[in-house]
């Protein structure tokens, strides 16, 4: 194996990989639709359910051609029957996104709007959720990687299911990094990307969920003919195949992405994130920088910097500074306010990001900023 440059991706996913998933995609061509490749999909699927501890009698995992947004779309125009509402915990971009998505298929849905940093109360859920008793469908992010903000889905999904409705979660930025265990979590769906938690390539998406309400979803309006949860599903079970051309370098650089996921493990992986977390903190403290939330609300994975008041400070020139020297940093996603995110996805440990502090500081230097760096009126949260 050629070595490939060692790239250290900052940015929300896709994540920087291992050379050996890099290079998983070169293998020789193959048509999609040999049994080789229908049985490689097979165990790829199984093993999915392992990652979120979904047990194979209940749950099954449909492998989807796009980016992890496609999951979304299909979740929601997919899981609704004639009549029903969705509802939309809405407390960042990427829940505003799901807004969008209802109101472009014109899905009847109700939408909990909160602060970005703030996590919904329960008893605010419950008291929606008996005054709308149409809501079929609760959505919600794990982890809304515009800020960092974890959601409380264990209870969220307990107090769906008070109401007797579906709870479908976007685990896109926490899945195979935060632990996830559907049963426990009350999930009934969940899905995620393979170039984020599971560091494989863009690309191909998934969604894991109850093979009951799935099929149940087959006398559901059928809104979209590509992204349509119940016609992906009937066809891996008819085929073992996807409907249309999977993307097929993609599929085997995920089965080693998984490979190197069990050889890990649960729990080392995500103490290796936590380390880079908390490394990125202690070298924001060091530069003085504040972050966005308060540490007891962060999911662990995204760390979400505020803009210093400095008039050298210049976003562009530090981001093409570091990006120079193989580090990405990115802007951040939350409404008006100026910030940029840090994020602890990939192949990356606490090494990486001490390098990253140094020349982080080289930049800042670079532009005549004073270290610590200031802020005109910081309140702390
Ligand atoms: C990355 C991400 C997505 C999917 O984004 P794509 O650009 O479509 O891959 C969806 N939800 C969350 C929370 C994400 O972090």
């Amino acid at each position: 194996m050629k070595p490939i440059k060692r790239n250290i991706l900052l940015n929300p996913g896709p994540a920087t990989t291992t050379d050996s998933v890099k290079w998983a995609q070169v293998v020789p061509d193959i048509c999609p639709r040999e049994r080789e490749f229908i049985d490689i999909m097979l165990q790829l699927r199984t093993d999915l359910l392992h990652v979120v501890h979904a047990p194979a009698e209940e749950y099954t995992s449909v492998l989807f051609c796009g980016s992890g947004t496609i999951n979304m779309d299909i979740c929601l125009n997919s899981l609704l029957g004639e009549g029903k509402k969705v509802l939309v915990i809405r407390n960042g971009a990427y829940s505003a996104r799901a807004q969008e998505i209802c109101e472009a298929y014109h899905l009847p849905h109700v939408v909990m709007e909160l602060p970005y940093d703030e996590q919904p109360s329960i008893e605010e859920l419950d008291r929606l959720l008996t005054e709308h008793e149409d809501i079929s469908l609760v959505y919600c992010t794990h982890n809304e990687t515009g800020t960092g903000l974890l959601n409380p889905i264990r209870e969220i999904g307990a107090a769906a299911h008070r109401h007797g409705a579906v709870f479908v979660v976007d685990t896109t930025s926490t899945l195979a990094m935060r632990p996830i265990d559907v049963v426990a979590d009350n999930i009934d769906f969940c899905f995620s990307s393979a170039q984020k938690g599971i560091m494989g390539m863009t690309g191909l998406s998934f969604i894991i969920g109850k093979r009951r309400l799935i099929e149940q979803s087959k006398h559901f309006p059928i809104r979209s003919y590509y992204c349509n949860l119940y016609l992906q599903y009937a066809y891996f079970e008819k085929t073992g195949e996807m409907h249309f051309t999977p993307p097929v370098q993609t599929v085997y650089a995920a089965v080693q992405a998984l490979k190197e996921y069990f050889a890990e493990g649960e729990e080392a992986k995500w103490a290796r994130h936590t380390r880079i977390f908390e490394t990125i903190h202690h070298g924001l403290a060091e530069l003085g920088f504040k972050d966005m939330l308060p540490r007891e609300r962060q999911a662990g994975l995204v760390v979400c910097v505020r803009y210093p008041d400095d008039p050298h400070w210049n976003f562009g020139r530090v981001h093409d500074y570091c990006y120079e020297r193989g580090f990405t940093i990115y802007p951040g996603k939350v409404g008006s306010a100026a910030t940029f995110r840090l994020c602890a996805l990939g192949a990356i440990d606490e090494q990486d990001i001490i390098s990253f502090f140094n020349v982080l500081r080289e930049a800042l230097q670079s532009l005549g900023m004073s270290i610590p760096i200031h802020y005109n009126n910081f309140t702390a949260s």
